[in-house]
């Protein structure tokens, strides 16, 4: 008789990565894309929740990492970014517009009620309103670091961070490390 028992090893379950774009412009999201075939080893250790890259609309909870780019302009996002440090264990600002507000924060000097007037009512053909369908987020009149809303661990500076600063930052991140960026992968522009 065959006593032997056959086990099977234990499959290590996938990091989930979940990210957004708040008030930013994608770019970053691009430079994630920039990571190229490293992609496919990433995708050996961890898997997209929500995402742009995927059509999971809020995030689940536990999820493990949380990439949140641009800055808080308007009443949506705050829902958003509340969401994911609700159920992230670790949220990133990645860019300059999550980190200061970036570009979208240039508006800050300026009266919100004011530029709706001037671009909705004082310009173009059409029925000159400013649109105000319950469906549409209402604006902040300042766009914020996603800082001032929630509790974030850690962040990535550049407008944008390039594909090798976000990749050395996810494998310390995996691998247990302390993210660090050599000089070399740091930049403020
Ligand atoms: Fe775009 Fe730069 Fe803002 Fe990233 S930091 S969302 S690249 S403007």
């Amino acid at each position: 008789m065959n006593t032997t028992t056959s086990t099977t090893p234990a499959v290590k379950p996938k990091l989930r990565i979940a990210t957004t774009s708040l008030a930013g412009c994608f770019g970053c999201h691009a430079s994630l894309c920039d990571i190229d075939e490293r992609i496919l080893a990433l995708a050996e250790v961890a898997e997209f929740d929500r995402s742009p890259l995927t059509d999971i609309k809020h995030v689940r909870p536990q999820c493990d990492i949380g990439l949140i780019e641009g800055g808080v302009a308007n009443a949506e996002n705050v829902h958003v970014l509340r969401e994911f440090r609700a159920n992230c264990k670790v949220l990133v600002a990645v860019g300059a517009c999550a980190i200061n507000g970036g570009l979208p924060a240039s508006r800050n000097h300026l009266d919100v009620t004011e530029c709706l007037r001037r671009v909705y009512c004082d310009r173009g053909e059409g029925d000159r309103q400013v649109p105000n369908d319950p469906e549409l987020p209402l604006l902040l009149a300042q766009v914020h670091p996603i800082n001032e809303v929630v509790r974030i661990d850690y962040f990535i500076p550049g407008c944008p961070p390039s594909g090798d600063a976000i990749w050395k930052f996810l494998t310390d991140l995996i691998a247990g490390r302390m993210p660090r960026l050599d000089h070399a992968l740091l930049r403020f522009d």
